[in-house]
């Protein structure tokens, strides 16, 4: 029933909605809270971020994967801070980067166990695990709301967006639990989105299946089962970037 469901709705406050809580979204967010850090004339303003994904990490980045798929960045290059290098408008606001963050809470990081074995050999050439940057980037967010000035305030969603309608001056956006807000501004920083097969994945899924093959279609590598894959059979694989390199760490290294 739309009367039951909750709705957050415009009143005096500017509502902005940010769909996406990736390193996109923390960033946008991250500046908007720096912008209203040095409002001299504030009002009020709502901040929802939805994700079903934990805020900060997203889905790329969650903690939750195979601790073996790695950054293809050196953690002296991955940083979600401006500096005085950056050409930007608004306060500059400095912070670590992952190398420096890493280095600044090494023992307490290394009562993870997912990351205890590689947080002691973490320089600033490392490649570091998708799981150690998920716990720099969700820190991040954290680190960016707990600045929020007084007149701010920032309410994580963890579900998805299902639709945005036009109404008038403002946006409704509907998530997955029903619930609805009225946005006055909506930021999409969905990333890559998921796509339907293609024909020529509709055509290699049915040839797996008429001649007893296993035929898994592009996606995200820590969204799919390496499980399917037996050990020992013979596999061919398209395409030689980032998902081929997850593949052969997913089905060689994590193997044994
Ligand atoms: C396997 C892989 C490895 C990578 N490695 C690197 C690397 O080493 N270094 C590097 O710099 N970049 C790397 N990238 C690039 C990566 O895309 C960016 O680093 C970064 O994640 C992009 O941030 P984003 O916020 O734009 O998108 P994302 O990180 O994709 O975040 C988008 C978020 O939007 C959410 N979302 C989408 N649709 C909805 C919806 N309808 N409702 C609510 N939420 C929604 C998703 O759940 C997701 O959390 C890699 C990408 C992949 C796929």
């Amino acid at each position: 029933m739309p009367g039951d469901r909750p709705r957050t709705s415009v009143g005096t406050a500017a509502v902005i909605v940010i769909v996406g809580g990736g390193p996109r979204g923390t960033g946008v967010l991250e500046r908007i809270l720096a912008h209203e850090s040095v409002n001299a004339d504030p009002t009020p303003i709502d901040i929802h971020v939805v994700d079903p994904y934990p805020a900060g990490a997203g889905r790329i980045w969650r903690g939750s994967q195979a601790p073996l798929l790695w950054m293809n960045s050196t953690t002296a290059d991955v940083t979600m801070f401006t500096d005085e290098t950056t050409a930007v408008i608004g306060p500059v606001l400095p912070g670590p980067t992952l190398a420096e963050w890493v280095a600044e809470r090494s023992a307490e990081l290394a009562e993870f166990p997912e990351i205890a074995a590689e947080v002691p050999t973490i320089t600033p050439s490392s490649f570091a695990s998708r799981s150690l940057q998920s716990r720099y980037l969700n820190w991040v967010f954290e680190t960016a709301v707990d600045s929020a000035p007084a007149h701010v305030d920032v309410r994580v969603h963890r579900r998805s967006v299902v639709d945005i309608v036009n109404v008038g001056e403002t946006q409704t956006v509907h998530l997955d639990d029903g619930a609805v807000i009225d946005a006055t501004t909506v930021l999409l920083a969905q990333g890559h989105p998921d796509a339907l097969p293609a024909p020529r994945e509709t055509a290699l899924t049915s040839f797996a299946s008429d001649h007893g093959l296993t035929y898994v279609g592009p996606g995200y590598t820590a969204d799919l089962d390496a499980d399917v894959i037996p050990d020992g059979e013979p596999v061919l694989i398209a395409g030689l970037g980032l998902a081929f390199i997850d593949w052969m760490v997913l089905l060689a290294e994590s193997r044994g």
